[in-house]
């Protein structure tokens, strides 16, 4: 099989049985819930673009194991090239959907697991090299979209995972057989997940020798017995169900994240990535960490792209484009967004291979990226209301704009400069306000806090990697210190 169509992925994934709940209630067709379905477009476009000849190069790539060409968002990357494509992909991504398309999870999974495990088999003798690229092929030949599921829901976060009162709050093996092993958990806020075929599972933290039932990493697809999704929500989700298309901000697309339960989940052995070898827990969450804190130099920039296109817009609709305070805000936001682009390309041209021949981001740089965009988004999106005005959050909604009565007074007084619709101003308005505060925030704003690790989580990175001891080093050599 080939690279799929956008309707065929939605097909595929149509067929299989997950457990889906939403508002206490089981989804028989989550393809087709109206608040659902948004998201599912998101990953869609990770299909439909990769069809378009133009397209062709950011979004595909050839395996040279196969020698076949498969989406990008299955390949190993085996240059800085690699790294700088897939982070220029993103942007386009972020740029057609303004919203999280969810794929990137798996694929910074399938590099962050390609290296460890091969470094696992040669120290530990073990075979979860060979068990991944197979799993990788499988993944390669049918186009599939892997989630990547990391953070377990940690409960106090001041003790270790076997230290934990309840031994579940870290996922865990709970039974070893000579076919596999039985594991018991949950992920928190896993975004796209239900929009995966499979889904990949790595511990969280770095793992002491007592950690051993949480040192565990394995794919299991989605109707596999025992898993089940509950929908996280998202502030505006209910808009979905109203039936317009102004409200929602951006009808089309959109991202969902899910609290995935792991009950007693049986994994067999070829699908094993990692099986209590705690000494490389560490190594694989800190690979899947910098890969995922690179997309976010990509992803973010070409959401940030949209919404400073809106609020350029909305400055030409509110008349006060002339004005050079609004100008300078554009620059500022754009300033801002340019610079996430900078840390996301150099943390790939700065890459390096691994002993398994795949290239790692420079980890360094990458949390310095993701460092940044804990921050920047809140800005461009502070400015963004800024230009917009207060009626980004106050305009009333579709149903009174269509109301007979109502309608003429909102078309009157919510008008802008002459020759612009007040319903082309309300749809520019309702697109900032998603992006801002909507179901789109999960994706933008506060997603660039927590998403691939909350801040301080690159802080102690920036820590571990930004060699004080050299810097002093320099500075000595030049002070003419001898010690
Ligand atoms: Fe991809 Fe960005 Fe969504 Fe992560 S947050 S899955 S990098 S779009
Ligand atoms: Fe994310």
């Amino acid at each position: 099989m080939s690279l799929m169509t956008g309707e065929q992925y939605i097909e595929s994934i149509r067929k299989i049985k997950m457990q889906v709940y939403m508002f206490g209630e089981k989804i028989e067709s989550p393809v087709d819930d109206p608040i659902l379905r948004p998201s599912l477009n998101s990953v869609r476009a990770t299909y439909d673009l990769a069809q378009k000849p133009e397209y062709a190069d950011l979004m595909t790539a050839v395996d040279p194991d196969t020698g076949k060409t498969v989406n990008r968002f299955a390949h190993i990357h085996r240059g800085t090239e690699d790294l700088v494509k897939k982070v220029k992909m993103q942007r386009l991504l972020g740029q057609q959907t303004a919203a999280c398309f969810q794929r990137c999870v798996g694929m910074d999974a399938f590099n962050a697991i390609y290296s460890t495990a091969y470094e696992i088999d040669k120290k530990r003798g073990t075979n979860y090299f060979e068990n991944f690229k197979n799993f990788l092929h499988y993944v390669q030949e049918n186009d599939l979209t892997i989630d990547g599921a990391m953070t377990d829901p940690k409960g106090d976060r001041s003790l270790a995972p076997h230290e934990q009162p309840d031994p579940d709050m870290y996922l865990r093996v709970v039974e070893r057989r000579p076919d596999g092993i039985v594991v018991r958990g949950a992920k928190a806020h896993q975004t796209g997940v239900l929009n995966s075929h499979e889904v990949i599972v790595m511990p969280t933290v770095a793992m002491s020798p007592d950690d051993k039932d949480y040192a565990v990493s394995f794919a299991v697809p989605l109707d596999v017995k025992g898993l089940l999704l509950i929908i996280g929500r998202q502030s505006c989700d209910t808009r979905k169900l109203e039936g317009g298309s102004i409200d929602v901000g951006n009808a089309e697309y959109g991202g969902v994240e899910a609290l995935t339960v792991f009950d007693d989940v049986f994994v067999p052995n070829d699908r094993i990535f990692l099986n209590g070898e705690t000494e490389f827990a560490g190594m694989m969450v800190e690979r899947f960490a910098g890969y995922h804190r690179q997309s976010y130099g990509g992803c973010k920039v070409g959401v940030g792209d949209v919404l400073i296109g809106a609020a350029a817009t909305i400055a030409d609709y509110n008349g006060a484009a002339k004005a050079s305070h609004i100008k300078d805000k554009l620059i500022e936001m754009t300033h801002l967004n340019e610079t996430l682009y900078c840390c996301g390309i150099a943390c790939s041209a700065e890459g390096a291979k691994t002993e398994s021949g795949n290239y790692l981001i420079n980890l360094l740089l990458a949390n310095v990226c993701k460092q940044n965009v804990t921050r920047f988004p809140y800005e461009i999106v502070r400015l963004a209301e800024d230009i917009a005005g207060g009626v980004v959050v106050t305009a009333p909604s579709e149903k009174d704009f269509r109301d007979p009565k109502l309608g003429p007074i909102v078309e009157k007084y919510l008008k802008g400069v002459q020759g612009v619709s007040t319903e082309n101003r309300l749809r520019i308005l309702r697109l900032i306000e998603n992006l801002a505060l909507g179901t789109a925030a999960v994706g933008y704003r506060t997603e660039s806090m927590h998403g691939a690790g909350s801040p301080q989580a690159q802080r102690i990175m920036i820590a571990r990697q930004g060699n004080i001891a050299a810097k002093k080093g320099l500075a000595k050599a030049l002070a003419g210190i001898k010690e």
